[in-house]
């Protein structure tokens, strides 16, 4: 299986995360505006589409 993952270290924890509105599935999740971003592991599908809106690189794919 192929999902994305978040570098917590490099998520800058934007106000507004591009990563969220590029997902159509809305996998990326960002509850709190004083917390990083999050990846809902149920509804990504490995798309990639969040690590290209991902204005720092925060993202990437993996296989698990
Ligand atoms: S755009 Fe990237 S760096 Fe900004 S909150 Fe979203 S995942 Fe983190
Ligand atoms: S890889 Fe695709 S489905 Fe998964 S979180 Fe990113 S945009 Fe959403």
């Amino acid at each position: 299986m192929i999902i994305a993952q978040i570098d917590f270290k490099k998520c800058e924890i934007c106000d507004s995360c591009t990563a969220v509105a590029s997902c159509a599935t809305r996998a990326v999740i960002k509850i709190d505006k004083d917390e990083s971003a999050a990846i809902d592991q149920a509804l990504c599908h490995g798309c990639g589409d969040c690590v290209l809106a991902c204005t720092y690189g925060a993202i990437s794919i993996m296989e698990v």
